[in-house]
């Protein structure tokens, strides 16, 4: 009975098998898993048994899972072939008979019109027809999502964006990683679905403000209109559909989508999340 990780050849699963360790699970009962097995080198170094997963080969599936499993599926990735990605695991999750699936979705995949969620939604929904033990974890926005506005305004001494007065309550990828090693090694998660986000709701002019202390100048956050920002983004050498997802993830965040004050973060870890200013910093360590 080990516990499974599937991208942990990915920054966010390579990071929940160092919180696994460090909350002291014995390596050998986990599995990490991914595409690019020499990525997964250094937790092999520390006893970690890894096995090479693709989604689309349902027998890599079937070698690394084993009955009395408790396995997370990190959201794959590839954005647009997720579905039939995640399903290949649940799939394979039903045969082998794991005592678990943890899986990480978006903040109120359920119901919100972020427009990442559906991928997230349709995943949610196989889980819960394929009658296996669950537990979702709803991971909102990622501080490191920032490294392009740091960048920026590293360079120019400010950035832009679509957002107005929408709020974003971002965490570090390691507080989401460490809910993982949490729920994945205690018990009394079952069945739950956990919206998870930063403490501290946060607005674009507190982001310039945190981001200006990070790279040690003056730092102001230019808010444009939608129509403004896509002219911007193409100008940028952006192409359209890439252009068309920013600016569609702002208007979003205008919405408030990426904002949450559940606590369900903070509360699986038994800490305050870090500080918005602090998960910058690694940015440009
Ligand atoms: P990464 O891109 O670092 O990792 C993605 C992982 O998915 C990798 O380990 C990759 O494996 C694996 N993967 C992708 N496609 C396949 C496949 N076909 N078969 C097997 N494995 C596959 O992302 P992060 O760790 O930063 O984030 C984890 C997930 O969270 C993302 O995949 C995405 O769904 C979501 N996300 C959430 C964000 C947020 O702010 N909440 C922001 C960004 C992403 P390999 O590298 O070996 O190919």
């Amino acid at each position: 009975m080990s516990l499974v990780v599937t991208g942990a050849t990915g920054q966010l699963g390579h990071l929940v098998v160092e919180h696994l360790l460090a909350r002291g699970t014995d390596p050998a009962t986990i599995v990490a898993t991914g595409r690019r097995t020499e990525a997964l080198a250094d937790l092999a170094a520390q006893g970690v048994r890894t096995a090479k997963v693709h989604f689309a080969d349902p027998a890599t599936l079937d070698a690394a899972l084993e009955a009395g499993d408790t396995v997370l599926l990190v959201s794959s990735s590839e954005v647009g072939q997720r579905v039939a990605q995640h399903a290949a695991v649940i799939d394979a999750a039903k045969r082998a008979g794991v005592a678990r699936l943890v899986y990480t979705s978006a903040l109120r995949a359920d119901t919100s019109p972020l427009i990442l969620a559906p991928e997230h939604k349709a995943t949610e929904e196989l889980i819960h027809a394929s009658g296996l033990p669950f537990t979702i974890l709803r991971n909102g926005w990622y501080t490191e999502n920032y490294g392009q506005s740091v960048d920026q305004a590293k360079a120019t001494g400010s950035f832009v964006g679509s957002v107005g007065d929408g709020l974003v309550s971002s965490a570090s990828r390691s507080d989401y990683a460490e809910a993982a090693a949490v729920v994945l090694t205690t018990d009394g998660h079952e069945g739950k679905a956990y919206e998870l986000a930063g403490d501290v709701a946060w607005s674009h002019p507190e982001l310039a403000q945190a981001i200006s202390e990070v790279v040690g100048r003056e730092v102001v956050y230019q808010d444009l209109s939608p129509e403004d920002h896509l002219k911007a983004l193409r100008a940028a050498g952006l192409d359209e559909g890439t252009a068309g997802f920013v600016v569609a993830l702002d208007g979003n965040t205008r919405d408030g989508l990426l904002a949450d004050t559940s606590g369900d973060l903070g509360r699986l870890i038994g800490r305050p999340t870090t500080p918005l200013v602090e998960g910058l910093r690694t940015l440009v360590a």
